[in-house]
Formats: C-alpha cells, structure tokens, sequence
C-alpha cells in the first residue's frame, strides 16, 4: 500500500457548512422576531419527533414552508429562530410527531426521517445544517418542558434557544452531548466494529459518548478499551459534526493503538476486528469480495476511514 492513496473527489459530511447567520443577538428581542417571522422571505422547517414534511418538486423535495403554510399543517407546539440566510428568516416550527404521521396521508405531501433525507439526498444540501439545528432544539423542547431544578414546567425564551422557570428563575440551556468517533490505528490496520443495528454489511468507527471530568483523548483511550481491549497512545483530532440524532456532535479523531489483541465487549458490539488499508479502500469504493460497506459520506466515520486510507499514518499529526 503507498504512503498516499487518492480515492477520487472529496464527498461531501453531512448537516455541516450552514449559511445560516444565527443573528444569536436578535433572539431576546420579541418584537424583530414578529418581523421575521412575518417576513415574506420568511421559511420554516416542520419536524415532528425523527419526521420532518416534505413538499415533491420536481425530481427532489422541499422542506421549507411559509409560516402561514406551516401552521395551516397542523398546530405548532414550539417556534424556534434559525437565523438568517442573506435577509430570509429561517425557522423550526415543531409538531405533533402523532400530527405529522397521519400527514402522510396527504399525497401533495412526502414525510421522511432525516436520516433518509441525507443518505439519499432528498433535499439539497444547503437545508441539511438548518434541519439538523432545528431538529436538534425542537427535540431538545419536547424533552425539557420542565424544570430539572424544582419540577416546575418551564417557557420556551430567547426564540427558542432557553427555557425559563417561572417558579425557581433557572434559566434552561440547550444541550449538546459529545460523542467521540475514532479509529484506532496499528501500522497498516485499523479496528471497526459492528452494532447489532446495523445494516449485516457494514462496519464503522468505534463511538461513545465523553463523561464528565473527561478530557476527548481520554473518552477516546476509554472507548476503545472498554469495546475492543485495545490500549491506545497518540489521539489526534480529525474534524467534528453536528448528529441530531437526538443532539449529538460527533467528535472525530485516530488513535495509536499500542496492542493487537481485540477483547470484543459483546454487550456493546456485535464484533470488531481489524481491516488493513487495502480493505478498508476495496470498501469505500464499493468493490469488496463479500460487500462489505463502511457508512455512507454523510457520516464522519466514512470520512475519518478515509483518511487513514488516504494518507496512513501521516493522520497522526
Ligand atoms: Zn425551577
């Protein structure tokens, strides 16, 4: 295998790139909100739960909708406020995921799970920053609507980016949790691993969610040992990504592994095993003996294999 493979153009990581202003100053001022969202430029995306609705355009689909055409689909449980892109307001409006599912009745209607939308294009790219940000607060919405500090149910504030408690005065953040993504490399090899949920032929980065009082590199040590046995050394960071699934960003790095031997954890894993580079390239290029696949460009993991694959040890920077 040479120093450096070229795999072809770049494809692109899903829901990052926004050409969103979040305008972040503009969120506590109530009156420029009504503006805005009385604006005739002003676009909004409905998402209710994991669904988000869909209008056919020609070959694609369409996901903004006035805020007028908006609420005349169902009644709107939260507003939030996007930002800006150029002078059009851009918003989530959030519905009943019940509301939404018998909206698939609608033939002038398409509702899909975002995770469809993005492995198989379904909008262009552009919307797929906002729908994640959107997708990530309104779920953030329906999972705080009470205050963790007194009980007390607390209101949206700040165009959807705090909620307040009327009873105790804490004021509600919300919240991203970490997940380091990583690939522990040896030499030519690299450990992936398979979830049970996964499709029966693909294999990914290991992952899990930091704690607290940890630093990345340490979460990353911690992952990879407790899934795969493997102690690792150098940790080098390779890039991050927004996973609204439910409010996650993806943190992803490459790791030194320092031993061989895999101690699968079984309850965590279906199996792990190590891949050498000329594999891992037979399956990014689709071209593998047995089919075996790595997750698709919209995810890092495809990202951060290819980079090993492309550039080997030099990862480690
Ligand atoms: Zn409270």
């Amino acid at each position: 295998m040479p120093a450096r493979l070229d795999l072809g153009p770049q494809p692109r990581l899903g829901y990052i790139a926004s050409a969103i202003d979040r305008v972040a100053g503009s969120r506590g001022d109530d009156a420029v909100l009504k503006k805005y969202c009385e604006h005739a430029l002003a676009g909004s995306y409905l998402i209710g739960g994991e669904l988000i609705v869909l209008r056919p355009a020609g070959t694609s689909y369409e996901p903004l909708f006035s805020p007028v055409q908006a609420r005349a689909l169902g009644a709107v449980r939260e507003v939030v406020f996007l930002g800006l892109l150029g002078d059009a307001p851009r918003f989530g409006f959030g519905l009943d995921p019940a509301a939404v599912e018998q909206l698939k009745a609608c033939y002038d209607l398409k509702i899909a799970d975002l995770r469809s939308i993005a492995v198989h294009g379904m909008v262009s790219e552009e919307h797929l920053p906002p729908l994640a940000e959107a997708k990530a607060l309104l779920g953030w919405h329906a999972r705080h609507r009470f205050c963790s500090n007194c009980g007390a149910p607390t209101k949206t504030a700040q165009g959807g980016w705090r909620r307040d408690c009327p009873s105790c005065g804490v004021e509600h953040f919300p919240r991203t949790d970490p997940v380091v993504i990583m690939l522990a490399i040896s030499g030519e090899r690299c450990v992936l691993g398979r979830s049970r949920r996964f499709a029966p032929t693909m294999w990914s980065c290991l992952a899990g969610f930091a704690e607290p009082g940890e630093t990345i590199e340490e979460a990353v040590r911690r992952e990879v040992l407790e899934e795969a046995g493997i102690a690792c050394g150098r940790v080098s960071y390779f890039a991050s990504q927004p996973w609204p699934f439910p409010s996650s960003i993806m943190i992803g790095c490459h790791a030194e592994a320092l031993s061989d031997t895999l101690v699968v954890d079984r309850e965590e894993l279906e199996d792990a095993r190590w891949f050498d580079r000329e594999e891992l390239a037979s399956m990014l290029k689709q071209q593998h003996p047995q089919g075996l696949t790595t997750p698709p460009p919209v995810a890092i993991a495809h990202h951060i294999i290819r980079n090993f694959v492309e550039n080997g040890n030099d990862v480690f920077h």
